[in-house]
């Protein structure tokens, strides 16, 4: 069903080996790939043909991947795929802060990236075609904008609601409180990220078992937070 109308890809990668290797191999599968070699021009593209997904390299000659991924995540939610040669903890949370949705580190099998760019697609469709976000028994209705824990209803205000829809939306991603409080409050809010840690606790109180305990709505130290439905939480607060 996904493919009867092709689903389009934009690869952003320099190495022209492997943007040509992956180009007929996505092609192979069924999807329509466009390429960019470097940032400038994978940020026009990105706007010109609306992928449905991106596959972005990190370390890209004029415009580096992040880069890219702040300008690009102004005005979309496209899923992003970032490729990184680097392994270091430290860049898979910066490639996860700025909003890419999952990464893969260099070098990686070919079937590892096509079931990547798969579940990436799948949860899209889910996620637009869908007015019903369940995980870890809380389930939003963003036409209503209810939401019901198991089958209590949660009295959730409106910035509760959408700042709960954000985290859902990107299940598992980390979204630094910057991020967060763009996307909930807006760019011209003059409040400061502590107002994201604010209602993080209001929801908490409302929806986790033990709110200093949660498991829903994980802190990411230094970075901000996530949202995992099957309640196991590794961080240590
Ligand atoms: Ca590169």
């Amino acid at each position: 069903m996904a493919n009867e109308s092709k689903q389009r890809i934009l690869l952003v990668e320099d190495e022209a080996d492997l943007r040509n290797t992956l180009k007929l191999n996505l092609k192979e599968q069924g999807y329509k790939v466009s390429t960019a070699g470097n940032g400038f021009e994978g940020l026009e593209k990105a706007r010109e043909k609306t992928p449905d997904l991106i596959i972005l390299d990190l370390m890209l000659p004029g415009m580096d991947g992040l880069s890219l991924m702040r300008a690009l995540r102004q005005d979309s939610d496209v899923p992003v795929l970032m490729l990184t040669a680097r392994t270091s903890e430290m860049d898979k949370i910066v490639g996860l802060e700025t909003g890419a949705d999952d990464y893969l580190t260099k070098p990686f099998s070919l079937g590892e990236l096509l079931a990547r760019v798969r579940a990436l697609l799948r949860r899209a469709e889910r996620t637009t075609v869908r007015d019903v976000m369940t995980s870890g028994g809380i389930t939003l209705d963003l036409v209503s904008r209810r939401a019901m824990a198991g089958d209590e209803p949660l009295n959730l205000s409106p910035k509760e609601f959408s700042l709960l829809a954000e985290l859902m939306r990107h299940e598992r991603a980390v979204l630094s409180r910057d991020l967060l409080l763009t996307r909930v409050w807006g760019y011209d809010y003059m409040g400061d990220t502590r107002t994201v840690d604010v209602h993080i606790r209001w929801l908490r109180e409302k929806i986790e078992q033990d709110p200093s305990r949660p498991m829903l709505l994980q802190t990411v130290r230094g970075i901000g937070y996530r949202f995992d439905g099957s309640g196991t939480n590794d961080e240590s607060e």
